[in-house]
């Protein structure tokens, strides 16, 4: 899973956070504003998440049950 704190545009101050819209909305709105604008957008990503090996294992666990 993809984690995209922010979605913000290269050209200009336009940006979206996860605390003003949650992701499918921002998506939109980030292509929105490339479509009328014709601006460039580009995302942060989170890259503050733990490690995806450890989660995998723990998922693995619960889906054996
Ligand atoms: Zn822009």
């Amino acid at each position: 899973m993809s984690c995209v704190r922010e979605n913000y545009c290269t050209e200009c101050e336009w940006s979206v956070s996860s605390g003003d819209h949650p992701v499918p909305e921002r998506t939109q709105l980030a292509i929105e504003h490339a479509v009328t604008t014709g601006h460039d957008i580009d995302c942060i990503l989170d890259t503050e998440e733990p490690s995806t090996d450890a989660f995998a294992v723990d998922s693995a666990e619960q889906s054996v049950d």
